[in-house]
């Protein structure tokens, strides 16, 4: 199949507000940092991704990147993977992870949906798979019993089969006092997840991962610093393979690192290399392992679904976008 060249290339930076301010152990969220990116080609097919910044400070310097980016893409063939390859190769000194791995990551996912939207086939279709449903939970911050009963109880009610909620209290009893509660709430066929965000050294980890062992969790998130590969390998046993990791790994070489091939629960993953991480979930599939994905619409076989109906709703927040001082245009959607 031929490429069509790329035509134009913008990107938006906006912050949306949050109907429910993200509170974690490792600071608060109180609206959704993104960075809008459409990639066009000839035919006048626009392919439109987003990226979460986690922190409005950060945009400025996304959009410099994406600026810096623009004489790689515009007259040059819309393959994502060529791109890609094309923009690893500029790159190799400086490496990708950080913010210019998430630019680029943002691009790729662009130019997928160009792709699509040409061939008229979901990315699922393009990369083998096909869209199917997929489970959804809901993820909280650090709730507080005595407000936010409801707004579980309301999660469950609109057919979310999981809640995630986040921990790290000063004290693990106020955790576990936390996760008997929210348990009670959601009731006993909904799945409980709980995420530390990082915020817990390996020893205090190993403390809590006991205490926790005995509720009925699904899976314990990021305990400890995302590098320690090392200690997530150590807690993984203790949790008895109920450990959720990977949100801040990179890439699939970032995957492949991980302890034990790190396939055992892979969260949320990064962006980067579409087809590439797609093979990856393959071999995680084949494991009986599962990949949950947040930020990549075409993750595994049939994640597409669930990610495009995020980016939707993303999208359809943003007629109540606050600006942040780009000279780009306001957005029309
Ligand atoms: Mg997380």
């Amino acid at each position: 199949m031929d490429f069509t060249e790329i035509t134009g290339f913008r990107v938006r930076p906006v912050v949306v507000p949050l109907r429910r301010p993200l509170r974690t152990a490792s600071g608060e969220i109180p609206a959704s940092p993104l960075l809008l990116i459409d990639v066009t080609t000839e035919g006048r097919v626009t392919g439109n991704s987003y990226v979460f910044a986690y922190t409005e400070s950060a945009l400025p310097a996304m959009v410099a990147i994406a600026a810096e980016l623009e004489h790689d893409l515009i007259g040059r063939s819309a393959s994502p993977e060529a791109r890609l390859d094309r923009l690893h190769a500029r790159f190799r000194l400086l490496g990708l992870p950080g913010l210019l791995g998430m630019v680029i990551s943002g691009v790729e996912m662009a130019l997928w949906d160009a792709l699509g939207k040409r061939l008229g086939a979901g990315v699922a279709s393009l990369l083998g798979g096909e869209p199917v449903a997929v489970p959804a939970y809901d993820s909280f911050g650090m709730v507080n019993p005595a407000k936010d009963a409801e707004q579980l109880r309301r999660s469950v009610e609109a057919g979310f089969r999981g809640v995630k909620i986040k921990l790290g209290y000063p004290d693990v009893e106020d955790d576990l006092d936390v996760v008997r509660w929210a348990r009670k709430v959601v009731g006993a066929n909904t799945e409980l997840m709980v995420d530390y965000n990082q915020s817990l050294r390996t020893q205090e980890a190993e403390r809590r991962i006991e205490r926790l062992r005995d509720l009925d969790v699904a899976w314990i998130e990021e305990p400890i610093a995302a590098e320690d590969l090392a200690g997530h390998s150590r807690l993984r046993r203790l949790a008895g393979g109920k450990l959720q990791s990977g949100e801040n790994w990179w890439f699939p070489s970032g995957f492949q690192t991980a302890p034990a091939r790190g396939c055992e629960r892979l969260g949320d993953a990064r962006p980067g290399e579409g087809r590439r991480l797609h093979r990856l979930a393959g071999s995680c599939a084949a494991s009986r392992d599962r990949l949950h994905s947040r930020e990549q619409p075409y993750a595994r076989r049939g994640q597409c679904s669930r990610a495009r109906r995020d980016a939707h709703a993303a999208l359809a927040r943003i007629s109540r976008y606050r600006r942040t001082g780009s000279a780009e245009p306001a957005p029309s959607c």
